[in-house]
């Protein structure tokens, strides 16, 4: 079910969880402020989830609230682990679904980061 992206944070969500430590992930990347796993159902050869550790619900929340230092920390980080998983050259896609009408599941914000293959036309129709 998708979820109402002005919801106030919801630490119970599962990225909270994983942040806790009370749920393993396949970690590729973690900084001060930045988590990044593989995703549980991958939908390309790599499918990456870069989280920031603060508690905010969507980009929208991100842009917002979060401190600079954060927002350069993840930037950074996505293009990092584009770097480390070998996808500048053959290329890769960035996806940050938001509420209901981006179909967004869990309610702490996360870029998808797809490579491995050609990735297809940017959404289906
Ligand atoms: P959304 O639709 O919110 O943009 O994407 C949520 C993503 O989280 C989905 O691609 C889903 O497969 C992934 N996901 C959901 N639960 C877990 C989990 O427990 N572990 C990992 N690694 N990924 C998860």
């Amino acid at each position: 079910m998708p979820i109402d992206a002005t919801r106030p944070y919801d630490d119970t969500n599962i990225f909270a969880h994983i942040l806790r430590g009370e749920l393993p992930c396949n970690k590729v990347y973690e900084d001060d402020h930045v988590l990044a796993f593989r995703d549980i159902r991958p939908l390309a050869p790599v499918h990456v989830l870069v989280i920031p550790k603060g508690a905010y619900v969507s980009w929208d929340d991100f842009s917002e609230r979060a401190g600079a230092d954060e927002i350069a920390a993840f930037v950074r980080a996505v293009g990092r682990i584009a770097r480390d998983q070998g996808l500048v050259a053959p290329g890769y896609r960035l996806l940050a679904n938001v509420g209901v009408d981006g179909g967004q599941e869990v309610p702490h914000l996360h870029v998808h980061l797809f490579g491995g293959g050609p990735l297809g036309p940017m959404l289906a129709r």
